[in-house]
C-alpha cells in the first residue's frame, strides 16, 4: 500500500458530521471524478471513477444515504497498469440528474435550460464543516501524496481548468501556498512543504497520516542536523589543518636555516610544540606553554615565526641572486 492510498483509507473512513457535509463532500467527488454522458433521447449518464476502492465503496454509500440512488458498479482490471482496478460507478436518467442537482454541479433555468457549473458551489461550502468535508472529497476524488521518506508533495490533478482556478482560490483561504501547472493536458495544483501539506492533512481530518508524516519529518530534521554537525567539524578541522601545515612549514624553515635554539625562548617554545601536534588548535597550544598563553598570544606568536621564515627565505634568495 502507498501512503497516497493509506490516506485516502483513512479519509475514506471518516463518518461526516452531518448531511451537509456529506453532501459537500460528494459535490467535490462528483465534481473532480465524475463524467456526464449525454445519452439518446436527452437521457443523462453520470459516472465517477476511481482507483480507490475505499472511495469508490464511500459513493456508493453517499448516493445512497443523501438521495436512495443504487449506482452500477463496474470493475476495470488494467493490464498494462500491474492489473490495477477501476472501479466505476453510474447512475442513469433521472437518478443522474436528481444527483448532479443536488450536488449544485448541474443548474436548470426557469425555462429549462441547462447548465452545468465548473467552479465550486458556494451553497455547498457555506460552513466551516463542510469546507473541511469538501476539501477531503477534493483529495479522495483527485488528490495525491508522495511518500514523504522521498519527498514532500501532495497534488490535486483537476481534469477543468475553470474547477482547478476555483479550488486553487479556495484552498489559498486556509494560507496554503498553492502552486498551479499543466501536465498532459491536465491541470495540477500542489503543494511542496512539509508544513503546508500538514495543515492540509488536518483540514481533512487525516490525523494518522498527519502524525506518519510528522515522524518522518522529525527523523528527517534529527538526520540533518548531525549532517550539519559532522559538516561544520570537518570544515573547523579543515580550517586548522590549514594555517597548522603553513607554521610548520615555517618553523621547519627556520629550523633548518637557523636554528630553533637561536630563536628567543618563548618563540622556541611554541615553535617545538606546533611540530610535535600539528592538528591542535591554536588555543589547546596555549594550554600547553608554560606558562599558559591565550589563542590571541598563541596567534601572535605564531605569526612572528612565519614572519621570520619570510625574512629568512627572502635574504636567501636575495644571496642566491647576487
Ligand atoms: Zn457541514
Amino acid at each position: 500500500m502507498s501512503f497516497s492510498s493509506d490516506t485516502k483509507d483513512e479519509l475514506a473512513r471518516i463518518e461526516p458530521e452531518s448531511v451537509c457535509c456529506m453532501l459537500a463532500e460528494l459535490a467535490a467527488i462528483v465534481s473532480i471524478g465524475g463524467t456526464i454522458g449525454l445519452m439518446s433521447a436527452g437521457r443523462m449518464r453520470l459516472t465517477v471513477e476511481s482507483e480507490n476502492a475505499a472511495t469508490a465503496r464511500r459513493v456508493y454509500s453517499l448516493f445512497k444515504r443523501l438521495f436512495d440512488v443504487r449506482a452500477e458498479l463496474t470493475t476495470l482490471r488494467h493490464a498494462r497498469l500491474g492489473g490495477r482496478n477501476t472501479y466505476r460507478l453510474t447512475l442513469h436518467g433521472d437518478e443522474a440528474a436528481f444527483v448532479l442537482e443536488g450536488c449544485g454541479i448541474l443548474r436548470r433555468s426557469e425555462q429549462g435550460h441547462i447548465g452545468i457549473r465548473r467552479t465550486i458551489p458556494k451553497e455547498i461550502v457555506s460552513r466551516r464543516c463542510c469546507r473541511r468535508a469538501f476539501v477531503r472529497g477534493a483529495f479522495l476524488a483527485g488528490g495525491s501524496i508522495a511518500n514523504p521518506e522521498r519527498e514532500y508533495h501532495l497534488e490535486f490533478v483537476l481534469g477543468d481548468e475553470s474547477f482547478a482556478a476555483s479550488l486553487l482560490r479556495f484552498l489559498a483561504k486556509y494560507d496554503l501556498n498553492v502552486k498551479a501547472v499543466s501536465r498532459k493536458g491536465a491541470y495540477v495544483l500542489y503543494l511542496k512543504e512539509g508544513d503546508q501539506i500538514v495543515t492540509l492533512l488536518s483540514l481533512m481530518g487525516a490525523h494518522s497520516a498527519l502524525c506518519a508524516l510528522e515522524n518522518i519529518r522529525i527523523q528527517k530534521d534529527i538526520r540533518n542536523n548531525v549532517n550539519r554537525v559532522v559538516n561544520c567539524d570537518s570544515a573547523n578541522l579543515q580550517k586548522t589543518l590549514d594555517a597548522s601545515s603553513r607554521q610548520v612549514e615555517a618553523i621547519e624553515y627556520i629550523r633548518d636555516h637557523y636554528g630553533l635554539d637561536n630563536l628567543p625562548p618563548l618563540l622556541g617554545e611554541v615553535a617545538r610544540l606546533r611540530l610535535d601536534y600539528r592538528e591542535v588548535s591554536l588555543q589547546e597550544l596555549g594550554e600547553m606553554l608554560n606558562p599558559p598563553v591565550g589563542k590571541s598570544g598563541v596567534n601572535h606568536r605564531l605569526r612572528r615565526l612565519c614572519e621570520l621564515a619570510q625574512a629568512l627565505r627572502q635574504k636567501s634568495e636575495g644571496g642566491d641572486t647576487t
